[in-house]
């Protein structure tokens, strides 16, 4: 295994309720096996507590040569989980590395090792951060190509930043992530109704991840679904969050990676859960990653790679706003730019 920092330039500081950024901090992996190298990464958005530093600790501190088979993820998970807890980006580059490498060993990309049919991939949705009028209307002429835009609310001017969209774009789907940025659930409420009549699908994370009372009392009332984001991280979340909210968003950063994302989605659907795939500000290395399990979801947010200016691959593409794999590449279905 090698692994080494690149920072990503993003196109736009990006604005959530939270906090702003240009950049972020990112490590890719390659794992090697007989000739054949699998690629992997690591994004850390800030707010999720991993950097550059504690990647590079927790890579450092693990010994992958003593397993002899890089198809043994499951024990090779074990063996990380045992490690040191959390470090879920870091294990998700390693867990994205094997996939890619043990892929290409098979010749065959994951979503047809998964039993996933290509064409079954929702849209995705291209996101709009929190910005000036001016700036946000740039933004969704920059979005044309994209059939579901996704809003970033939890300021005052949310209403504001709705219709400047809809200005721009009459009629186009929309979905909103309000980043926990919410702190009321009757305005929430009322904000749900708002948006519905103005064609939104669904809301992200509208209020504090702890706060699942306020969770259940809004998707009991909510006209339209209510996605858990920050709220869910791993496998061990999900069942948890049943009744507390309509469906999860999972994002390979956050669950270790693709085997346990798989397992996410899986359960979820089991449990009568909507599933929506999500990503980080990625290179197409995770989000291609991410993409392979989209036929699985309902809904699918695949634009981190758009977002960013120094891309090291070529992988999933969209086309006319769908997710499209080439299934001429195997393993997460990337090659290097
Ligand atoms: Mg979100």
């Amino acid at each position: 295994m090698r692994f080494f920092p690149y920072e990503l330039q993003l196109r736009h500081a990006f604005n959530l309720a939270k906090f702003s950024r240009t950049t972020t901090p990112d490590v890719q992996v390659e794992i090697s096996f007989d000739g054949v190298t699998g690629y992997g990464e690591a994004s850390m958005p800030p707010y999720l507590g991993e950097s550059v530093e504690s990647v590079t600790r927790f890579l450092s501190s693990l010994n992958l040569e003593q397993f002899t088979d890089p198809f043994r993820i499951e024990e090779m998970h074990d063996y990380m989980d045992s490690v040191a807890e959390g470090n879920n980006a870091a294990k998700a580059a390693v867990d994205i590395a094997l996939h890619d490498l043990t892929g290409k060993i098979m010749g065959q990309p994951w979503h047809r090792i998964w039993g996933l049919d290509p064409a079954l991939a929702p849209v995705t949705s291209f996101t709009i951060g929190i910005d000036k009028p001016d700036v946000v209307r740039k933004k969704v002429a920059e979005a044309a190509p994209y059939k579901l835009l996704k809003v970033k609310m939890g300021l005052d001017n949310d209403r504001e930043l709705v219709e400047t969209i809809l200005q721009e774009r009459p009629g186009v789907p929309l979905c909103v992530d309000a980043n926990q940025g919410w702190t009321d659930r009757e305005k929430a409420l009322d904000m749900c109704h708002w948006l519905k009549e103005r064609g939104c699908l669904f809301v992200e994370q509208p209020m504090a991840k702890e706060n699942l009372d306020d969770a259940a009392w809004l998707t009991e009332r909510a006209p339209l679904p209510i996605i858990a984001d920050e709220a869910v991280k791993r496998l061990v979340d999900v069942e948890r969050l049943k009744g507390a909210y309509s469906g999860i968003n999972i994002k390979l950063m956050k669950s270790g990676g693709m085997h346990e994302a798989y397992q996410m989605a899986v359960l979820a659907r089991a449990l009568g859960m909507k599933v929506m795939v999500g990503c980080m500000t990625e290179t197409s290395c995770a989000v291609s990653a991410a993409a392979q399990l989209a036929p699985l979801t309902q809904y699918a947010d695949l634009d981190g790679n758009l977002l960013i200016a120094n891309d090291r691959f070529r992988g999933m593409q969209i086309v006319d706003g769908k997710i499209t794999l080439d299934p001429a590449l195997p393993g997460i279905g990337v090659a290097l730019l």
